[in-house]
């Protein structure tokens, strides 16, 4: 659920990996810059997600310290199967990145 303005939108993702980045409770009460579009049932539909810090946007992946393995959403490494760490990285500085999407 996002309030924007005393608004409460409920959320749906258009990538299920959105749908499980939003639904991390680490990112509860967090500044966030959502992309999307408001369906006409009031959903607003996530495309593009960041968190915002010091006014600059950061891409949220998760990340296996063991493995060196990056994930677009939250769960246990395919590898390993421990916890994976949330990582926010810097817009800017992860544009040739390479992610596994499990
Ligand atoms: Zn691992």
């Amino acid at each position: 659920m996002l309030e924007v303005r005393g608004k409460r939108y409920p959320l749906a993702a258009a990538k299920d990996y959105l749908q499980a980045t939003l639904a991390d409770p680490r990112l509860n009460g967090r500044q966030v810059r959502i992309e999307g579009v408001e369906k006409r049932d009031g959903t607003l539909l996530v495309e593009k997600f960041y968190t915002v810090k010091d006014g600059r946007l950061y891409r949220v992946r998760y990340y296996c310290e063991t493995c060196h393995i990056a994930y677009l959403q939250p769960g246990l490494c395919y590898c390993c199967q421990q916890p994976t760490e949330l990582q926010e990285l810097p817009l800017s500085d992860t544009d040739d990145d390479t992610m596994a999407d499990p």
